[in-house]
């Protein structure tokens, strides 16, 4: 998971972008990056290691401000590639034709393509700057026939703005529709984002969500709409809804607040526990605890703090998680005291945070703790954009049972959603669900095909 956002107007091409980061930094928190393009096709880029306050808070920052066509920008999760190690987007490249790109998503196969491509890289955003400059020059300069060639052999998915010296920013998704990305257009100006809150807080106006497979460019004066030769039936990321994209935000029509609303609803139809008090894990299981505190009837109340500079949980670095996930909660002894708590989140991944957030709610006088989780038990990698490439991270790995995940939080109950109850939730017929059912949307491939592909 990463956030890419764009800009092409007569504004502060910077300060624009900046903003529209600064709205997506839940998105990614390791690096942040910018590229812009001015009207006589000097490329420049910005990037580092940190929030994008770190990376852009020198007064001298060596990006035009004057004659600039427009730019794009990158908040960083890794996926692949590792951490300490990992490259920092946007990536440039060329020589008579630049191009820039920032891309939020994973690609599966990018070692076998590597190979193909004859192209020594160390990750998937090295592979795909790559192999769009070498598809583009293929076909004569053209970026959208070189997104076109490579959306039919990627397995993967994929938003990405590029930015060309032409100078021209060209946006699209891959042919499933993964990751959300959106744009407001108004005829003198556009704006790209990953996510529409984004969009809403730094431009306002009307935003459109860029369809899956559709490839968008925009030359300054004209924009033109294409699509990838085969467009498959749209899977959208269903963990956007469970956590990772905002909760102001839509993807593919449905509010974000609100389909987790709906998920803490359909967790407490399932259930009939009786408690004193529904506590939500800050900030991603507050939503779906609400939803099942009105469902259950049970009151709600914010048994636990959140320290938000030490960033998200799940995207946090390996190597801190364990101190981070127990650095980054305070709990309110007062509220806890003595009760049985439903403790509510959207959803346990490695189970690093639960099994400390369980222990210290007994810590801090809680007579029972029931684990209730919005999304179904997550039992697979997932190759699609984010950091679970192999099952042995995970803590519900497809062979173990409720009771050995119950034992391994230490909680007194667990339950979670079903992929039926998510889906409902969501209200969408067709969407991505890999991650709990195994079952993924590329013609048959199973989990071990693609860790294969991946690792190879
Ligand atoms: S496998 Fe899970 S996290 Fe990955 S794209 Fe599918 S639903 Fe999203």
């Amino acid at each position: 998971m990463c956030g890419i956002a764009g800009y092409v107007g007569y504004g502060d091409t910077l300060s624009i972008l900046l903003q529209l980061l600064i709205e997506l930094q839940h998105r990614g928190q390791e690096a942040s990056g910018i590229a812009v393009v001015t009207k006589d096709g000097r490329l420049y880029v910005v990037s580092g290691k940190g929030l994008v306050s770190e990376i852009f808070s020198y007064s001298h920052i060596d990006i035009p401000r004057e004659n600039v066509f427009g730019g794009i920008g990158h908040v960083r999760y890794a996926t692949s590639g590792g951490y300490m190690d990992a490259v920092t987007q946007p990536i440039a490249i060329g020589d008579r034709i630049k191009i820039a790109i920032a891309f939020n998503g994973t690609i599966a196969n990018y070692k076998l393509l590597a190979n193909e491509y004859r192209l020594k890289v160390s990750s998937d955003t090295e592979f795909f700057a790559n192999a769009i400059y070498i598809e583009t020059m293929e076909n004569k300069g053209d970026v959208v026939e070189a997104l076109k060639v490579l959306a039919e052999k990627i397995i993967g998915g994929y938003s990405i703005v590029v930015l060309t010296n032409e100078p021209r920013i060209i946006f699209a998704k891959d042919p499933r529709g993964f990751r959300p990305l959106s744009y407001v257009y108004n005829g003198d100006e556009l704006y790209i984002a990953s996510e529409t809150s984004a969009l809403e807080t730094v431009v306002g106006g009307v935003w459109r969500e860029v369809e899956p497979g559709e490839i968008i460019v925009f030359d300054g004066t004209s924009i033109e709409r294409t699509a990838a030769r085969k467009i498959y039936d749209p899977t959208p990321c269903v963990f956007e809804y469970v956590y990772f994209s905002r909760i102001d935000s839509v993807f593919n029509g449905v509010s974000i607040y609100t389909s987790r609303i709906r998920m803490g609803i359909e967790l407490a139809k399932m259930d009939n526990i009786e408690a004193d008090v529904v506590i939500p894990v800050p900030d991603s299981g507050r939503a779906a605890a609400i939803g099942y505190s009105k469902a259950s009837g049970i009151p709600i109340e914010e048994g636990i703090y959140a320290n938000k500079y030490l960033g998200r949980g799940f995207i946090t670095p390996p190597h801190i998680r364990d101190y981070v996930s127990r650095l980054k909660y305070g709990f309110i002894k007062s509220v806890v005291d003595g009760k049985k708590v439903v403790l509510v989140d959207d959803s346990i991944v490695r189970g690093t945070t639960m099994r400390s957030i369980v222990l210290r709610l007994r810590e801090a006088g809680a007579s029972e703790v029931h684990v209730r989780i919005a999304s179904p038990p997550f039992r697979y990698p997932c190759f699609m954009g984010i950091d679970v490439a192999s099952r042995q991270e995970l803590l519900a790995w497809s062979s173990m049972t409720l009771e050995d995940i119950r034992k391994s939080i230490g909680a007194d109950s667990i339950l979670y959603n079903t992929v039926d109850a998510l889906t409902r939730a969501v209200g969408l017929c067709s969407l991505c669900t890999a991650c709990f059912t195994g079952r993924y949307p590329f013609n048959g491939y199973t989990a071990s095909d693609l860790e294969n592909m991946f690792s190879r």
